[in-house]
């Protein structure tokens, strides 16, 4: 099957490459040419890396630029019933209306944002939150299994946008949590990787923890130990977080600790954090 995945960053080209590694004939499309560079099979434009695709996977940073490259595509006239698989976190009244003007077209539209950062895209080991129509998600499952081990489908268009809000504000509130009990661990004399060690097996674990530990040096492998590079950049965490604020005012949900972890993210973003890796927000709570 020929894929065009559009959006060759952090996640975009790992994905990519494991889709050529389990036998997908993949072309790839990124405003940036160094990005265009990092994958075998090149085209000269958006439109041309889509044409003769089965299947469009986008992995964009926000909601504008899915809607840009998505009315380019439209608008070229693409024909022949293709598959959008909508892999970017964005909001779900824009995936609902992206949606249903891909339909309109005669094409099928699947919302599919992720978990499991760079690293689960490498190993094809991605969670995958789904929305779409039957059919469409049917369809888009060979491309699901290829890059994932999990896939939860949660309804129509959009339910699987609304599935990774919630997700990541738990992430985000997680991160604060962790950062600022390894703040208080360093500040009462506690040696990180020990405190790290411990958190591991214990109640403390989780995903961010293991992978994200804030401090560097307990785990070599974290953006943390390595400058800080993304990794999840901070930007797009604050994002998040905001797209889970969206859900919360339009749903009526009190989410306190959410709004909190919104506003300090979008703060740390906004004053030259923003294309760190969301941990070295660290930085703005250890004192001294
Ligand atoms: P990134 O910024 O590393 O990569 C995005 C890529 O899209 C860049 O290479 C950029 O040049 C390209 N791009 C931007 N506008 C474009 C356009 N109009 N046409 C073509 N290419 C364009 O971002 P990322 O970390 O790969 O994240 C992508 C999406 O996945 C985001 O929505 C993010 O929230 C989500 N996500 C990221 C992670 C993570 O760990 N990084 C995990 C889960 C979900």
């Amino acid at each position: 099957m020929r894929v065009c995945l559009i959006g060759l960053g952090t996640m975009g080209l790992p994905m990519a490459l494991r889709l050529e590694e389990q036998g997908f004939d993949v072309v790839g499309w990124d405003l940036m040419p160094e990005a265009r560079a990092r994958l075998a099979r090149r085209a000269p434009s958006l439109e041309d890396a889509a044409a003769d695709a089965e299947a469009v996977i986008t992995m964009l940073p926000e909601g504008a630029q899915v809607s840009e490259v998505l009315e380019t595509l439209l608008a070229s006239g693409l024909t022949g019933g293709r598959l959008v698989l909508e892999c970017s976190t964005i909001d779900v009244a824009r995936t609902r209306q992206l949606a249903s003007a891909v339909e309109t077209a005669g094409h099928g539209f699947v919302d599919a944002p992720v978990s499991g950062g760079s690293e689960g895209a490498r190993a094809g080991s991605l969670s995958f939150m789904v929305g779409g129509r039957r059919e469409s998600v049917e369809r888009a499952m060979p491309l699901l299994n290829a890059m994932g081990s999990k896939i939860t489908e949660f309804g129509s268009a959009g339910a699987g946008q609304a599935a990774k809000a919630c997700h990541n504000m738990i992430c985000g509130i997680t991160a604060l949590g962790v950062c600022e009990a390894f703040a208080l661990a360093e500040a009462v004399g506690l040696a990180p990787e020990k405190f790290f060690q411990l958190c591991q097996g214990a109640a403390a674990q989780s995903w961010i923890l293991e992978n994200r530990c804030p401090v560097p040096g307990p785990a070599p492998a974290a953006p943390a130990s390595n400058g800080y590079a993304p990794g999840f950049a901070a930007r797009l965490m604050a994002k998040d977080l905001r797209l889970a604020q969206e859900a919360a005012q339009s749903s009526g949900q009190e989410t306190p600790f959410g709004a909190e972890a919104a506003r300090r993210f979008t703060e740390f973003a906004e004053s030259g954090g923003g294309q760190l890796d969301f941990s070295a927000i660290y930085r703005t709570i250890r004192k001294g």
